[in-house]
């Protein structure tokens, strides 16, 4: 397989890291972009470890000027990215009648102004190569969930934009897909457990009795959807949301 400069977002764990890593193991250059690029180097580490390439960058997603400078600094020293990943998050969860307007801004700026800064800055690399890959991380909220109306809109939002991506780009060679997680293992769940006072292994039992799959999702399960639609055979699939919830959602 022809080997790529591929960045990805919130990549210092979670399933960002999982995904990093899979592509990396795939022959891909990554940028691991973080908000602290010291914590964005244990990733990177590894995959140089494991015997890949990749480069630890600092920055908030969020920051239209962090993000052409690092985007600037992932060209000159990975080379043009031609695979994007918009994986940061955050979750910001309260009840609507105590959701406060920072709490709403704070997700939507991580979220959607964060994919739409960092999904604007690489086209443009994108555009030259005539080839592109871009993967939004959406989730299973975007259907509704209690609790969750900034995330929820969010990420039905990034469905949108992806579909957008995948109109206004596909004639450069660029697809634009979006992989909608179900419940899976990470600190983002586990701050969930801690916020409503379940302990965490409560948490994951109950979740994995609710999948049709009968176990919660792992990194490395989203992070080999999204390696699908980063490959070369997915060249004809764009605008697409795959829900990876171990069971049906719509
Ligand atoms: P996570 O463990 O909380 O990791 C998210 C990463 O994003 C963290 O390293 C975080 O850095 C980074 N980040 C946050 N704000 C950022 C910003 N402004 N700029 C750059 N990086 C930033 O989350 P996860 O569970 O792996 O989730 C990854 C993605 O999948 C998110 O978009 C999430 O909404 C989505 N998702 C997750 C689940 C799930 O069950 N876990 C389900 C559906 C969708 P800090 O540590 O410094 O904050």
């Amino acid at each position: 397989m022809t080997s790529r400069t591929a960045v990805v977002t919130g990549a210092a764990r979670g399933i960002g890291a999982a995904t990093a890593r899979r592509l990396a193991a795939d022959g891909h250059a990554v940028a691991v972009l973080d908000l602290n690029e010291a914590d964005a180097q244990a990733t990177a580490k590894a995959i140089g470890a494991a015997g890949g390439t990749a480069l630890a960058v600092g920055a908030d997603v969020a920051d239209e000027a962090a993000v052409a400078s690092a985007v600037e600094r992932v060209a000159a020293e990975l080379g043009p990215p031609q695979i994007l990943v918009n994986n940061a998050g955050i979750l910001r969860d309260n009840l609507l009648f105590k959701m406060t307007a920072g709490d709403w801004d704070a997700v939507m700026g991580v979220h959607l102004r964060g994919a739409f800064l960092m999904s604007r800055a690489v086209q443009a690399h994108m555009v030259e190569a005539r080839w592109g890959r871009i993967v939004n991380l959406s989730s299973t909220s975007a259907l509704g969930n209690r609790g969750q109306a900034n995330y929820a809109a969010a990420k039905a939002g990034m469905q949108g934009l992806t579909k957008t991506l995948a109109i206004e780009l596909g004639r450069f060679g660029i697809t634009a897909n979006a992989v909608a997680p179900g419940f899976i293992e990470t600190e983002m769940t586990k701050a969930t457990a801690e916020r409503i006072g379940v302990p965490f292994e409560d948490f994951l039992a109950h979740a994995a009795k609710e999948a049709p799959v009968g176990r919660v999702g792992r990194p490395e399960d989203i992070a080999a959807a999204v390696a699908y639609f980063c490959s070369e055979d997915a060249g004809f699939v764009s605008g697409q949301v795959l829900y990876v919830a171990g069971g049906p959602k719509a």
